[in-house]
């Protein structure tokens, strides 16, 4: 009752198409719900997704629950999600997506997952990491074990002596450290991402899991950019 009078007062509005959002409705409303632009990729195990993975590294699964395409409701939402503070609506689509792949029996699929990890700098500065709200969600609807700090952003510590400019450029750039490897050695890990571009990101992630003895890796993102 109380709930219905302030939305008299304060209407929420649908983080995707910014109309007002009616009873019954959180954060997306149900005609974006309908009309997003799902890949269906959990449907083709040999997806767009994987292809582009597939010549580094070799994927079990590719997964994506929307295409990223510029001035769209989806670009609205991540935009909520990394700039607005709304970590809520990260939450929601991981459970969303989270329920669809459990229909599918994704749910047996992977024993962790891991959150793709931001720089510390901008994680002290944005308060928490998006792919993080995304990977809770999916956590909780397949009821598979997550962890937030297994996979690190780290400093390269090797002799950068004997490397040539670019490796050390490479090297410093983008290292990432499995803090905890005993949750990765031996295990079918999930890695979790919120918009795949270009993918080198991810790529520097699997392969540090893969060094780490990871026995399957599969990628699961909020966006991937239509390629
Ligand atoms: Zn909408």
């Amino acid at each position: 009752m109380f709930k219905d009078f302030l939305a008299l007062i304060y209407p929420e509005f649908c983080v995707a198409c910014e109309q007002v959002l009616t009873k019954g409705e959180d954060q997306i409303c149900t005609d974006c719900r309908y009309h997003l632009p799902y890949t269906n990729t959990h449907l083709d195990k040999e997806n767009i997704l994987l292809q582009k993975f597939w010549a580094n590294q070799p994927l079990h699964y590719a997964l994506a629950y929307f295409y990223f395409i510029k001035n769209s409701r989806v670009q609205n939402i991540i935009h909520s999600l990394k700039y607005e503070g709304n970590q809520a609506v990260g939450e929601l689509l991981g459970k969303w997506y989270g329920a669809i792949l459990t229909e599918q029996g994704f749910n047996q699929t992977f024993d962790i997952i891991l959150p793709v990890p931001l720089h510390a700098a901008r994680l002290r500065q944005r308060g928490y990491n998006q792919s993080d709200c995304f990977a809770r969600g999916l956590a909780e609807a397949m009821q598979i074990p997550w962890s937030a700090e297994t996979l690190a952003r780290g400093k390269a510590t090797q002799t950068q002596t004997r490397k040539s400019r670019m490796e050390r450029w490479q090297n410093v750039s983008d290292i990432f450290v499995v803090q905890k490897p005993e949750l990765v050695d031996n295990q079918r890990v999930l890695l979790v991402d919120d918009v795949i571009t270009t993918g080198s990101t991810v790529e520097s992630c699997l392969q540090i899991l893969q060094n780490n003895g990871a026995k399957e890796l599969s990628v699961a993102a909020i966006a991937v950019a239509r390629f």
